[in-house]
């Protein structure tokens, strides 16, 4: 996972690590190295511009020039400064309700209906949760066949009807199921498209509307790098989500989006999905993740 960012920090903080005498020369050489670094990373120029500024400001605030090993300090600043750029501390999924409803956004390929089967697992096995899985997808019915395979596979229930062809009417009656069969939580997995557009945002809003979800979440693909950040910025702006959930991290992404969508969209990012098989889930830790990307 982001190797790629990881070499380059290193390789930044060499001339700070071997120094005895430290200019501030190096230190501006360190911050430009380290700038480039996270625009190859696929972080945008003012997010990557901001971040060294503050650094910067910080190094020379706590007397990095005649600092013991100005390079353990430098890399402690980056660190904080990464789980910053990250959300500082991390945010739990709200998940409790009677039932408790989780609502899933975007668009198709990010892999919505694998997270779904991966949450559904999470909360059963890690939470002690009864969920219900929902297939709101009316377009897609081997969407609908995909979920009730991973239900099938994870023992959950899944609630579909292929006769229904609005999404509200299959979610309001999933909730009602859940209630009268004791499910105590109801994760719900809507339609994506390939592309933003408007119906399947006023899809969205409007099951969002009607149900009322304790949680609703943006699943973005994070190979795709600053078109994530793109996107979470449209749904966000069209429904309001409470959380990200960043897809692929197993695969050969290079951390921009993981890095900038909470700046963006001021939303916290929960989970990370890091593979096709339904434990391959992570709940999102900023420090953790900043400890792996500084090696
Ligand atoms: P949806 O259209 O948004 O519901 O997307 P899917 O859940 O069908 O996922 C699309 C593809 O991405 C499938 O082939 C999934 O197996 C794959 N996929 C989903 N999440 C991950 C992940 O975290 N890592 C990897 N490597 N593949 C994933």
């Amino acid at each position: 996972m982001f190797d790629n960012l990881t070499e380059k920090f290193e390789r930044a903080f060499k001339v700070l690590k071997g120094q005895g005498q430290i200019t501030e020369i190096n230190v501006a050489e360190t911050l430009k190295e380290v700038r480039r670094a996270l625009l190859d990373a696929d972080v945008n120029f003012k997010t990557a511009k901001e971040f060294t500024n503050t650094v910067k400001e910080k190094a020379l605030g706590r007397d990095v020039l005649t600092a013991v090993s100005p390079g353990q300090l430098m890399t402690k600043i980056l660190h904080e400064e990464l789980v910053n750029l990250m959300g500082g501390e991390e945010v739990e999924l709200k998940y409790q309700g009677n039932p408790g409803i989780i609502l899933m956004s975007g668009l198709q390929g990010s892999g919505k209906t694998t997270f779904s089967g991966k949450l559904a697992n999470f909360l059963k096995n890690k939470k002690g949760k009864n969920p219900l899985l929902v297939a709101c997808d009316v377009y897609r019915p081997a969407a609908i066949d995909q979920l009730h395979v991973l239900g099938e596979q994870l023992g959950v229930e899944v609630y579909s009807n292929k006769e229904e062809k609005n999404p509200v009417k299959i979610a309001e009656a999933a909730i009602q199921h859940a209630k009268s069969k004791g499910f105590n939580v109801v994760i719900v997995d809507t339609a994506g498209r390939l592309a933003i557009d408007e119906q399947m945002m006023n899809e969205i809003a409007d099951v969002k509307n009607a149900i009322k979800p304790t949680e609703t979440l943006f699943v973005v693909d994070s190979m795709t790098g600053q078109d994530a950040v793109n996107t979470a910025k449209a749904f966000n702006d069209r429904i309001d989500f409470d959380g990200v959930v960043l897809t692929k991290l197993d695969g050969d992404t290079r951390g921009g989006a993981a890095l900038t969508i909470k700046t963006v969209v001021d939303k916290p990012i929960k989970f990370v999905g890091t593979g096709e098989k339904m434990e391959a889930l992570d709940v999102f830790y900023p420090k953790r993740m900043a400890d792996r990307i500084l090696g």
